[in-house]
C-alpha cells in the first residue's frame, strides 16, 4: 500500500492530507507517480477509511522528474527490501 506520491511536482503524502484536500484531489481522478517504483498509481480511501495510493496499470509519465525524486525512490526501495527480509 504506497503511502507517497509525486503529482503535480508535488510530493503527497496519503495519510497526513487533510479530508477536504484528499477528497477534492479524489474526485479529479489524478494520475500521480508512485514514490516506491516509479509507476503511475491513483488515490484511493481504504474500507477502514486510510488514504493510500494504488498502482496503475502502465509506468508512463510524462510529466518531467520533480528533484530528488530517484533518491528517494532508491530510499523507499531498499527500506521495503529490509521490510520484506525481516518476516
Ligand atoms: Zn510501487
Amino acid at each position: 500500500m504506497p503511502l507517497r506520491a509525486f503529482f503535480a511536482g508535488r510530493e503527497l503524502l496519503a495519510p497526513l492530507m487533510s479530508d477536504e484536500e484528499w477528497l477534492n484531489l479524489k474526485a479529479q481522478r489524478p494520475k500521480v507517480r508512485l514514490c516506491c517504483c516509479d509507476s503511475t498509481g491513483y488515490l484511493r480511501t481504504s474500507k477502514l477509511g486510510t488514504k493510500h495510493f494504488v498502482h496503475g496499470k502502465d509506468r508512463i509519465f510524462d510529466t518531467p522528474r520533480p528533484k530528488g525524486a530517484r533518491i528517494l525512490g532508491s530510499i523507499s526501495r531498499t527500506y521495503l527490501y529490509f521490510a520484506a527480509i525481516k518476516e
